[in-house]
């Protein structure tokens, strides 16, 4: 791809100071190992104004380890967008895996749902259009569905991560793991209030909080990987 070349992305770019390295990490290690279906969704996703939302590719190869190493079939998805990350997960979880994907706006989804269907995993699909909260409540209305999920990606909706955090921690199986996106939020978690733009303060704000209360939490062991825009990677213990 061209713009792989010229080392110009269209996700966001990682907080890596250097940029040559992390194009070093992409073509040595991630774009040569990325799925077809995957580079596909990429390059359609990078015409999108938002693309910048789009999960990073080296964050995706990094969850789809996780999602191996724990052999995860049931899946909760926060945050679809145009389905780079919904894709990955899709792709790696076995073929009886099940991912409950859900985002408030079918919009972009359906820009990668072509792609999804050549790939032949929407089977393993259930999307559902709605705010992300009551959807996790009502999976806690099932009391089937606590202590069942294997895994859980959370991308949006950052000033809710805690209210996320409460719910998962009932429906993720005890060593099951969810990742949270953009825990650094663009570096902004280091800045002065005075210099973090205006669009950014409430989220950055809620970060912070959220960063600090799962350092605290006993629940979870806990790692954040400085991939994409950070991503936490917390392991329910009890
Ligand atoms: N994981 C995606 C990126 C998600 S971007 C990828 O890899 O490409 C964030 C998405 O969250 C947007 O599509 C937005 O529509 C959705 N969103 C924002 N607030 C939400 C909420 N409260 N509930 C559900 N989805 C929400
Ligand atoms: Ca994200």
């Amino acid at each position: 791809m061209d713009y792989e070349k010229k080392g110009s992305t269209s996700f966001s770019k990682g907080l890596l100071q250097s940029e040559e390295l992390y194009e070093y990490v992409l073509e040595t290690c991630v774009y040569p190992r990325e799925p077809e279906p995957l580079k596909e969704l990429r390059d359609i996703t990078a015409t999108h104004p938002r693309a910048v939302m789009a999960t990073a590719p080296d964050a995706g190869q990094h969850i789809a380890m996780l999602l191996k190493l724990i052999n995860a079939k049931r899946t909760i998805e926060v945050g679809v967008f145009t389905g780079y990350s919904l894709l990955l997960t899709a792709l790696t979880i076995p073929e009886d895996g099940k991912i409950i994907a859900v985002d408030m706006n079918r919009e972009a989804y359906e820009i990668g749902l072509p792609v999804i269907r050549r790939a032949g995993v929407e089977n393993k699909i259930d999307f559902i259009e709605s705010e992300a909260l009551p959807v996790l409540d009502d999976l806690l209305a099932n009391p089937g569905n606590e202590n069942s999920f294997d895994f859980a990606f959370i991308d949006a909706d950052k000033i809710n991560y805690w209210k996320y955090h409460e719910r998962l921690m009932k429906l993720l199986k005890v060593g099951g793991i969810v990742v949270y996106d953009n825990t650094l939020w663009g570096g902004s978690v280091v800045m002065s209030e005075e210099c973090t733009p205006e669009v950014m303060k409430e989220s950055r704000q809620r970060t912070l909080e959220f960063n600090k209360l799962l350092a605290a939490d006993p629940r979870v062991e806990i790692s954040l990987a400085p991939l994409g825009d950070g991503i936490t990677i917390c392991r329910r213990m009890h």
